[in-house]
């Protein structure tokens, strides 16, 4: 990160959405001090613009090909976002009866539905054969068995792909990789032919196509490539079975950029798919993405005042009041946010150590920043739109944040912040 200087303000991560005017950051045409003093921090503020722009840039690169993108909604699962999407014409990749009853209050198409993750239940599987999804995602053998009956029981056919973890290494952080052996997603490539032959033979299911997510924040396109290889190897001798399959899913996890990554671009993974799906002639079959973070990511920010500058013999904290509570992913993942200040100021540069009110060293938002901020000062933590809000618990007892989206000068408030009443909803006390 290059410091900061009243003259020559930093570059923001979610540009040209988020963008200093006269000392100020701005998110489209509203100053972001002005979302903070209305409705107080921590405060995450979503880009409309941004959220659209994330979204064309797959449209343009799907162009006329047969693509339907799933949003990854783990991502950021707000009703006014996902409603965004579902207009836009978005499908969802859900991992959850929660995430399918999201998409089902915003008026979302269930047909453009696929369902992911490991331990789905069967009150789960009742609820998305009811709703009629496009697709389970199905991760072990065991779920093939207990899905089949109850389709069964309900009188429904479940259309089912298998995730298959192709041993790819996605060449991103392990605690967001999903591809390797050693990971619990997805079921072996080499076991992928028998339980295809398994699936055949259940008669709940019906095999439509094949799955697999190898990861996050992913920025090279090779692991992609080497995924896809395998996948086509599979699909191909799935076809000498008597197996055809409509559709190839490649997951999400294409790479944002946090701090100088260069992220990998929707038209430079698409080329190559097609080009590999050319050459193998199987341009017909429709692909399917699940991007999450890639889509949300840079479209938000996480707004927090600054509680105390504390200084001591060996580091200087910027204390604020958001922490790990609001946002995990420093804590979890180790993970790189800029900060930024909302209001630029010429005070003495100091490098902080950022961190949260909350109980616990893990309670930490940016290491070693060198910023001029002064307290009360609020500060915008960058590329919160993804994993940041839907993270969030009450530990500390904390109520979790207020959510605005902002579009062009308007902005509208799409959660408010948590009350106290918010917080012990449900709790009871022993009797007397
Ligand atoms: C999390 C997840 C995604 C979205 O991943 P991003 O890295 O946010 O694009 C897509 N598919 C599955 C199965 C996931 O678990």
């Amino acid at each position: 990160m290059t410091p900061q200087t009243a003259q020559q303000p930093p570059v923001p991560a979610g540009q040209p959405h988020f963008y200093y005017k006269d000392g100020q950051l701005y998110v489209e045409s509203v100053p972001l001090a002005d979302l903070a003093k209305t409705y107080g921090t921590p405060l995450y503020v979503y880009s409309r613009a941004a959220l659209r722009a994330a979204w064309q840039s797959y449209a343009d690169a799907i162009g006329s090909r047969k693509v339907l993108v799933c949003f990854g909604m783990k991502a950021n699962s707000n009703l006014a976002i996902i409603d965004e999407f579902a207009r836009l014409g978005s499908g969802f990749d859900i991992v959850s009866g929660g995430e399918l009853a999201r998409v089902l209050a915003v008026g979302g198409d269930p047909s453009k539905v696929v369902f992911s993750g490991v331990g789905k239940q069967v009150w789960e599987m009742e609820q998305a054969l009811q709703a009629g999804v496009k697709c389970f995602n199905v991760e072990s053998v065991p779920e093939l068995q207990r899905l089949s009956e109850v389709a069964v029981r309900m009188g429904k056919i479940a259309p089912v792909s298998l995730r298959v973890n192709p041993d790819v290494d996605a060449q991103t952080h392990p605690y967001i990789s999903t591809g390797l052996k050693e990971n619990k997603f997805g079921i072996a490539i080499e076991v992928a032919l028998a339980a295809y032959a398994q699936a055949t033979r259940l008669p709940g299911l019906r095999v439509v196509g094949v799955d697999c997510h190898i990861g996050s924040q992913i920025t090279e396109v090779s692991p992609y490539l080497d995924a896809l290889d395998k996948l086509l190897d599979l699909m191909a001798a799935l076809k000498k079975e008597g197996v055809e399959l409509a559709h190839l899913d490649l997951g999400g996890g294409l790479g944002i950029r946090y701090d100088d990554e260069t992220p990998l671009a929707p038209v430079t993974l698409l080329t190559a798919v097609f080009e590999r799906l050319q050459a193998r002639g199987l341009a017909h079959l429709q692909l399917v993405l699940e991007p999450g973070r890639s889509l949300v990511g840079n479209a938000g920010v996480l707004l927090t005042d600054v509680q105390y500058l504390k200084h001591t013999e060996d580091r200087d904290f910027a204390i604020v009041d958001a922490g790990m509570n609001d946002l995990m992913r420093p804590a979890l993942y180790d993970a790189w946010h800029g900060v930024l200040p909302v209001v630029l100021s010429d005070v003495a540069p100091v490098v902080y150590e950022v961190v949260g009110p909350v109980c616990e060293s893990a309670d930490w938002l940016a290491h070693d920043r060198q910023l001029r901020i002064s307290q009360g000062d609020t500060l915008a933590i960058e590329s919160a739109g993804a994993y940041g809000f839907v993270m969030a618990g009450h530990y500390n007892s904390r109520g979790r944040p207020a959510e605005v989206l902002v579009d062009g000068s308007d902005w509208h408030l799409v959660r408010q912040r948590e009350t106290f009443e918010d917080l012990i909803r449900g709790e009871q006390m022993l009797p007397r």
